[in-house]
């Protein structure tokens, strides 16, 4: 029997990326549009994989930004978010769950992402600017500025 909710771990921290660049671009009201180019957008999708990574107990070994792309490793060969994008990912592991008799809900698990991700904005937001200023952070720059972050703390 396979680990459903390891995937489901999985598939949120997949989520978070585009889900991440999405709630960047909303404003101080309901209804309110914040304008961000696509570099901005690229840091937050790239620090939403991070703290959803986190999160789940993994530390990202590089996450990097720049104006046209964006990834997040986990170790020196990992070439997780480089090579195979994360819709790829998702649906790579809906067939894995559904091989094995289970199924991912993804519209629960895209729920779950957000609110994750809002309860964890402002570690999401220091991610981000730090990319933008730096573009690329290291294993021991992401864990100092996710050091206050309460790990595991929900959904686990
Ligand atoms: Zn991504």
């Amino acid at each position: 029997m396979i680990d459903l909710a390891f995937y489901e771990r999985h598939t949120r921290e997949d989520l978070a990326g585009r889900i991440a660049a999405e709630l960047c671009t909303e404003g101080s009201e309901p209804g309110w549009k914040r304008s961000r180019s696509n570099f901005e957008k690229t840091a937050f999708h790239e620090a939403g994989h991070c703290v959803l990574a986190r999160i789940n107990g993994r530390h990202p070994f590089k996450a990097e930004a720049n104006e046209t792309c964006g990834q997040v490793t986990f170790s020196e060969k990992s070439i997780q978010y480089g090579s195979i994008s994360d819709k790829e990912m998702i649906s790579f592991n809906v067939e894995y769950v559904a091989q094995n008799g289970l199924s991912l809900d993804l519209e629960k698990l895209e729920q779950e992402t957000v609110q994750l991700l809002r309860d964890h904005w402002q570690w999401v937001k220091r991610i981000a600017h730090s990319l933008i200023f730096k573009r690329i952070l290291e294993r021991d720059e992401i864990d100092g500025l996710l050091s206050d972050m309460p790990e595991g703390a929900a959904l686990c």
